[in-house]
């Protein structure tokens, strides 16, 4: 029985649209493989009929649902299919805020119906599984959809090689002992129950090397982490270790809010490449040290989702195999109407919620522009984040910019940027602010 390689996924779906309706006897010979597969992909999903230009996403996230509900707005008349593999929504941005008890689990979890019941589109709950770009047509688990704009918004997955950790069963146990916590709920509930049952000494997190999701993120979890052991009065002390001389973003705030806040309950431990994790005799392995933790979040460095390379859409030379793409237009490369967008971009952007859906606001209504037969111009993405250092009162620190493209250099650079380093109250009430009219705009 021939083997399915990566290279075969896409042409075994066209395979199993031609054995569709074929009798029975000409599909012998197929094997086994080939058969399973020719049953998921031969059935229409179960939607009605499109009502115009069908425009589907895929991938329920801060950029999907952003996009879902910007094509209604700029695009009425557009037949808008959302696909989801989750069928709740629980958001990264804030989970920072729950682990740390200022929030409850409801405040960052909702309804995907809402979403699309409020905005007028159509929420489907399945997995993309391939796409053939000729027919226009995706395959998901729950059968195939025709489109006429596809918009492919899948995040992120972990590069587990990066920390050099190569064996699949080491590379399980880590994901299950001591998860990074940042693609998927389990994951962040799994953290929160750690932090919530520690019964004292090292808790070990990371600030991968690359542009990882949210830059400021490991360095706000530090705080937080230890804002609950100091409350609970827990003997513990979070080690952070990072590639960089510095944090990533807002490293002024970040550093005073440790030494001024939390001294010895934060070491942070800079200039450290990780190179070896042992999730059995819980250690980490740096250029200088061996860290020995009594429960960590391991956080590899992060890569497009493995969807697109599976689908033929990644750009080997991009910097973390991400998405090959026009970085004005989102199109895939020589394909007008398949479009990607959010944290799997190749742009050097930050990969954050506010990014993502400054992006889809765009993108949005540009891909209705254009099924109108018109074209709008090139907008950057904003980034905006909020970073809660202390929970005793509430404060928090912020950054916000854009990018524009230097034609001389061929570089992404930044501009328009502003931070607020020093650490205050009126921050840390933004930052609630802010999550909710995110949640608002996405959900209502
Ligand atoms: C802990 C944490 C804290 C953060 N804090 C902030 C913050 O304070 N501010 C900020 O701006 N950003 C923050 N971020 C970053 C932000 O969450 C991400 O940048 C944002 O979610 C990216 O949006 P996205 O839509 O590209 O990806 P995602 O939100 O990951 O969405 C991708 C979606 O695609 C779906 N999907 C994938 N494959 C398939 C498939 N085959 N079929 C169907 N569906 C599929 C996934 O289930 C997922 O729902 C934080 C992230 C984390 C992890």
């Amino acid at each position: 029985m021939k083997k399915l390689t990566r290279r075969d996924f896409g042409k075994l779906s066209a395979l199993g649209i031609a054995s569709v309706g074929l009798p029975m006897g000409e599909t012998e010979g197929a094997t086994l493989s080939t058969v399973a597969l020719t049953s998921i992909v031969s059935r229409h999903v179960n939607l009605p009929a499109a009502k115009g230009h069908r425009v589907v996403v895929v991938g329920g996230g801060w950029c999907g649902l952003t996009i879902a509900k910007y094509l209604k707005i700029h695009g009425p008349d557009l037949d808008v299919v959302l696909i989801e593999k989750n069928s709740l929504f629980v958001s990264h941005p804030i989970s920072g805020l729950w682990l740390s008890g200022l929030v409850n689990l409801e405040a960052i979890t909702f309804s995907y119906l809402d979403a699309a019941a409020n905005n007028d589109y159509t929420y489907l709950n399945a997995t993309l599984i391939d796409l053939d770009r000729v027919s226009r047509t995706i395959f998901t688990d729950q059968g195939r959809l025709n489109y006429d704009d596809l918009i492919l918004a899948p995040g992120i997955d972990y590069d587990y090689d990066s920390i050099g950790v190569e064996d699949i069963a080491q590379e399980q146990l880590l994901k299950t002992r001591y998860p990074a916590g940042f693609v998927s709920a389990s994951e962040h509930m799994t953290l929160k129950n750690k932090i919530k049952n520690f019964e004292g000494g090292i808790f070990a997190l990371n600030a991968p090397s690359g542009i990882y999701r949210c830059s400021a993120t490991p360095y706000e979890r530090a705080c937080l982490i230890a804002s609950v052991f100091k409350r609970d009065k827990i003997k513990g002390k979070v080690v952070l270790i990072d590639s960089r001389e510095k944090p990533a973003v807002s490293a002024e705030g970040f550093l005073s809010a440790f030494e001024e806040l939390y001294g010895d309950t934060i070491e942070y431990i800079n200039s450290s490449v990780i190179s070896a994790v042992n999730p059995e005799s819980r250690s980490v392995l740096t250029d200088f040290d061996e860290i020995v933790f009594d429960d960590a979040a391991i956080y590899p460095r992060i890569r497009g989702a493995r969807l697109l390379e599976q689908l033929g859409l990644a750009d080997f030379n991009s910097a973390q195999m991400e998405a090959a793409i026009d970085p004005f237009t989102y199109n895939a490369v020589g394909d007008a109407h398949v479009y990607i967008a959010g944290d799997c971009r190749p742009m050097p952007f930050s990969k954050s919620g506010n990014t993502a859906r400054t992006e889809g606001v765009y993108l949005a209504e540009l891909v209705a522009a254009r099924a109108r037969g018109s074209e709008i111009s090139w907008r950057s993405p904003r980034t905006i984040c909020y970073s809660m250092v202390n929970t005793q009162p509430n404060e928090a620190i912020m950054v916000d910019g854009k990018y524009q493209f230097d034609k001389l250099s061929g570089q992404w650079e930044h501009f328009e940027n502003f931070a607020v380093n020093k650490r205050n109250q009126d921050m840390g009430k933004e930052t609630f602010k802010w999550a909710e009219r995110h949640f608002l705009d996405m959900f209502d």
